[in-house]
């Protein structure tokens, strides 16, 4: 499989990359690529970690270390050195090639500049083999320890065939990257455009007026954002072209879709993991399934089913063929994804909580999202998480954390109104920040941590 080639045979004068003026065609972008490409093969590593932005660059990178056939490891620029070392050392990776400012001296570090400037290198194009590894990146460490997921040529492939048929993007479309390209939701647009043949527009860093500045200006078509990124989109008014909006890494909440569809946006609900490659599962605006509380259904390519405990299992050729630095848990060739959920008969996915947070109190299930979704709706309460608790009696208990400052007697009615008596949190704290993850998800690692340490003296 060598997709970028596939195009510069079809499309070499197509747009391939924009940033700031700077245009790459797919022509371009393949001799780009491949003379960098040259240049890598003379590090001589199977495996090279990278520390990039979202920008030109770091796109050229990707796509030569593809041509090098070199494993990329994707580094989250949010992690302080520290914890970047830790986690390489955890695989064995000592090579970091650095777009971006970053030292370390327990790591080979090489300046994206300094390897751009190297001798010119003999380089022989290449087909790897769909199970080769492409690419290597963590997951997002919200209930512990990030996980090291491999992903082969074939998973990206299989991830972008599913995405295609389900969001109906193509050649022609144009696609915006907003997300990090350290999260499967950003990377996989790089995939995704090149496999298609779209064309892809880079935004260096979040910003509600270059947003919409890029989306108006080169008439973007597709676009993925997570949640926390459309709700600040939508603090503005402005007008688009857009013919889809892939909204995913975290749930959305139904009010902000529904605002999303009545201004009209064309947005797709969906759930993703790491582990399968981006999203699996999505439900278009032009579905009433949308505001039900589905996350969607699968393309054909995914099948998707839940065990006898809920737990959503998955199998698809875009799932990962296993953890770096931890087992994987399948059965029957079906990827266990922790992920606890229904399926109703018409196929689609609702997603009830993880599998580690569930609280089970008295034999009863407690599902913290519930509790959750029903908080958060209340006026004044800017986020809220609950933890699960030890307790004698019920064997474990929720516990509410509250950021924001509602009426403790209007929350008090809104719990008691909505949610059963063995639901109701035993106790509630509020708090002055609740922890989230990048993504947007209530880090459950962190808010119990700092219960512990803080409330539960
Ligand atoms: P870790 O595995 O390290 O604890 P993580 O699971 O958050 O971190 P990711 O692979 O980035 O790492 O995220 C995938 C998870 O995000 C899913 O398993 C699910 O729990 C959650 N998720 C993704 N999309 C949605 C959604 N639409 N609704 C609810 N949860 C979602
Ligand atoms: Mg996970």
């Amino acid at each position: 499989m060598n997709w970028l080639h596939e195009r510069y045979i079809q499309d070499s004068d197509k747009t391939a990359v924009y940033e700031n003026g700077v245009r790459l065609t797919y022509g371009g972008l393949f001799e780009s690529a491949c003379s960098l490409a040259g240049k890598i093969q003379q590090l001589q590593r199977e495996r090279i970690a990278v520390y990039i932005h979202n920008s030109l660059d770091s796109v050229v990178l990707v796509h030569a270390l593809m041509q090098a056939g070199v494993e990329m490891v994707l580094l989250n620029t949010r992690l302080t050195r520290h914890e970047v070392v830790a986690q390489l050392k955890d695989i064995d990776v000592d090579t970091v090639i650095a777009a971006a400012e970053f030292e370390a001296d327990e790591l080979t570090v090489i300046p994206l500049r300094v390897l751009q400037d190297a001798p010119e290198a003999v380089f022989d194009i290449r087909t790897p083999s769909e199970q080769d590894i492409l690419s290597i990146m963590f997951t997002s460490g919200t209930t512990g320890k990030p996980k090291a997921v491999s992903q082969t040529y074939l998973n990206h492939y299989a991830s972008a065939l599913g995405c295609a048929e389900r969001f109906q993007y193509d050649g022609q479309s144009n696609w915006l990257l907003v997300n990090p390209v350290y999260h499967i939701s950003g990377l996989s647009i790089i995939f995704r455009t090149a496999i298609s043949g779209a064309s892809l527009y880079i935004v260096n860093k979040f910003d509600e007026d270059t947003v919409i500045d890029m989306i108006q200006k080169h008439h973007i078509t597709h676009t993925s954002l997570v949640p926390v990124m459309l709700k600040r989109l939508m603090k503005k008014e402005w007008t688009h072209q857009l013919e889809g909006i892939l909204l995913g890494g975290a749930g959305a909440t139904r009010t902000l879709m529904a605002e999303a569809v009545e201004r009209g946006l064309p947005i797709h609900n969906s759930f993703g993991m790491t582990e399968t490659c981006s999203q699996i599962v999505s439900v278009s605006y032009r579905n009433d399934m949308l505001l039900k509380g589905t996350v969607g259904r699968p393309p054909q390519n995914v099948s998707i089913k839940v065990d006898k405990n809920n737990e959503l299992l998955v199998k698809a050729d875009n799932v990962t063929p296993g953890y770096l630095n931890a087992p994987i848990e399948r059965v029957d060739g079906y990827f266990k994804t922790g992920d606890l959920a229904e399926i109703d008969d018409d196929g689609y996915l609702y997603i009830l909580d993880r599998r580690k947070d569930l609280i089970i109190s008295g034999g009863e299930n407690i599902y913290p999202k519930e509790i959750e979704d029903v908080v958060n709706s209340v006026e004044g309460v800017v986020q809220s998480a609950v933890i699960k608790k030890k307790d004698e009696n019920w064997g474990e208990v929720p516990v509410l954390l509250v950021e924001g400052s509602p009426d403790s007697e209007d929350l008090k009615h809104h719990l008691k109104e909505k949610l059963a008596r063995y639901k109701q949190p035993k106790e509630i704290h509020f708090v002055d920040e609740i922890y989230m993850t990048s993504t947007g998800k209530v880090s459950r690692a962190k808010n119990k941590e700092i219960y512990d340490a803080v409330i539960d003296r």
